[in-house]
C-alpha cells in the first residue's frame, strides 16, 4: 500500500512504517555516537512508544546498554490500514535492540489498568528479575479509574479567567486570536486525575508489591514550566494543576523509595513537537518561535538530545543529581535562558499570518509534526509500496 499522511487537525490518522523505523534508527545512531553512560541495567518505560518515553528507552538501551521493557497501547496492523506511529516505532526499537544483543520486551495495553501493570510485573520477574529505573512518560487525554470505573477527561484550559492570545493553525500558517474560557473545578479535578501522579504512584506500588523494584531504584516522570507566554494555558491552567500533583507525587515517591535507597524525580523538560504538545492551543506557535531562536543560537534539542543530556549530565553523571529549590531536575535550562525568552517574546509580539514563515520556524514545526508519523523523512521513498502489517517482536 502507498501510505500518505491523512490529517484531522493535530491528529494524523495514518503512519508510515519505513519512516518511523528510520526516525528510530536516527535516534539510536545519535546515542551510539556519544560516550557511553554508566547508567541503569534494567529499565521499565511506561509510555514508551513516542516522544520522551521512546527517547528514554533508546538512551537507556543504546547509551547505557540496558535491557528494557516498554509499555504502550496496542495498535496492531490490519490489512489495508496502518498502525499507529508508536507501534511502528516500537517494532523498530525491538529489532535494533535485538541486533545489539540487548534484551527488550513490549507490554501492550492500557497503562492505567491493573492487568497491564500485572503483566509488566510478571514479565520483569520472569525475564529481568528486577528493574533499577522506571520512567513514567504517559500522556493521555483520558483515563478510566480502575477503582471506580469512572472515566476522566483532561482539558487544556486556563483557570480564574478567560485567556486570550495568538495561536496558529500550523497546517495553513494562519495566525488568529483565540479566547479560552476557564476550566471548571470538575474539569480541573479530572485533568489532575488523568495527568497528575496517581497512576505513577500505582505503578510504583505494583512494582514494589511484586518484588521487582531493585534496591536503590530510580523513578522519573516529566513536567513542564515554559515561558510567560504560555503560563496561563499551561502552568497556571488545568494541566499545571496536574503537574503540581505530579511533582508532589515525586516527593512522596522519593520518601517511599528512600527506604530502599532509591530516588524519585520529576524532570522539567523543554517544549517540543510531540503528539501531545501539538494538541495544546497557543503552544505550537510558541514552539515555532522557540525553535527559530534556539536553532539560530545552536542550542536546539529534540527528545533524544534532551534525554541524552538528562541521563549523562543529570541522572547518571555520578554524584548528587542537581535539582532546583523544588527538588526538580531542570533540563529546560536552555529554553528558559533569559536571552532565548527575550527574543521569543519579541517574535511573539510581531508575528502575524503574513510574516510567520520568516519570523518563526513554522516550517520546522510542520516537518517535525509529520515526522512524528513517519512522514517527511529523508531517505524514505513515499511512492513505494509498503506493507502496513508490522509485527512488534517480544510483545505481550
Ligand atoms: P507523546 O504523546 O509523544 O507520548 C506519550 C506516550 O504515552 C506514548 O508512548 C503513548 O503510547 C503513551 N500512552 C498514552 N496513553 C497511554 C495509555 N493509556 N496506556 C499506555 N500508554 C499510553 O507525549 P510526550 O510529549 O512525550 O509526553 C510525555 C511526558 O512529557 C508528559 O508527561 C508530558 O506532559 C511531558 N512533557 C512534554 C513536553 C513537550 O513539549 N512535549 C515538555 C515537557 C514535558
Amino acid at each position: 500500500m502507498i501510505i500518505k499522511p491523512r490529517t484531522r487537525g493535530f491528529i494524523c490518522t495514518t503512519a508510515h512504517p519505513a519512516g518511523c523505523a528510520l526516525q528510530v534508527q536516527e535516534q539510536v545512531d545519535y546515542v551510539k555516537e556519544r560516550p557511553a553512560i554508566q547508567g541503569p541495567r534494567n529499565v521499565l518505560v511506561i509510555g514508551a512508544s513516542a516522544g520522551y518515553g521512546l527517547a528514554a528507552r533508546i538512551v537507556a538501551a543504546f547509551g547505557a546498554g540496558a535491557n528494557t521493557v516498554g509499555v504502550f497501547r496496542a495498535s496492531e496492523s490490519k490489512p489495508g490500514r496502518t498502525s499507529s506511529a508508536g507501534w511502528y516505532n516500537s517494532a523498530a526499537f525491538e529489532k535494533a535492540a535485538a541486533q545489539a544483543g540487548l534484551k527488550s520486551f513490549s507490554v501492550t495495553g492500557d497503562a492505567f489498568m491493573p492487568e497491564t501493570k500485572a503483566k509488566a510485573v510478571e514479565l520483569i520477574r520472569r525475564e529481568l528479575g528486577q528493574v533499577d529505573l522506571v520512567v513514567y512518560s504517559v500522556a493521555s487525554a483520558r483515563r478510566t479509574d480502575p477503582a471506580t470505573g469512572e472515566t476522566y477527561n483532561s482539558v487544556l484550559k486556563p483557570l480564574g479567567g478567560t485567556y486570550t492570545n495568538k495561536t496558529v493553525n500550523f497546517h495553513t500558517g494562519e495566525v488568529t486570536e483565540i479566547s479560552i474560557e476557564p476550566g471548571t473545578e470538575q474539569e480541573t479535578k479530572e485533568t489532575v486525575a488523568v495527568m497528575g501522579g496517581e497512576d505513577w504512584q500505582l505503578w510504583i506500588d505494583a512494582l514494589q508489591a511484586g518484588g521487582v523494584l531493585a534496591d536503590g531504584a530510580t523513578t522519573i516522570s516529566y513536567s513542564y514550566i515554559g515561558s510567560q507566554i504560555t503560563q496561563p494555558i499551561y502552568r497556571e491552567g488545568t494541566i499545571g494543576q496536574a503537574k503540581d500533583h505530579l511533582e508532589a507525587t515525586a516527593k512522596q515517591l522519593g520518601d517511599q523509595l528512600g527506604a530502599i535507597g532509591g530516588r524519585a524525580f520529576v524532570t522539567v523538560s523543554k517544549g517540543l513537537v510531540t503528539q501531545s504538545s501539538s494538541a495544546i492551543p497557543v503552544v505550537p506557535l510558541y514552539i515555532s518561535a522557540l525553535y527559530k531562536v534556539m536553532k539560530e543560537k545552536g542550542i536546539h534539542e529534540g527528545c533524544i538530545e534532551q534525554t541524552y543530556r538528562l541521563f549523562s549530565e543529570r541522572l547518571y553523571a555520578g554524584g548528587e543529581v542537581p535539582v532546583d529549590a523544588e527538588g526538580r531536575i531542570r533540563i529546560d535550562d536552555w529554553e528558559l535562558r533569559e536571552d532565548v525568552q527575550r527574543e521569543v517574546a519579541e517574535l511573539w509580539a510581531a508575528v502575524t499570518t503574513d510574516n510567520i514563515e520568516q519570523l518563526t520556524d513554522l516550517a520546522g514545526y510542520r516537518k517535525e509534526f509529520f515526522q512524528l508519523f513517519g512522514f517527511e523523512t529523508e531517505g524514505v521513498d513515499y511512492e513505494a509500496d509498503v506493507d502496513p502489517m508490522v509485527d512488534v517482536p517480544n510483545a505481550y
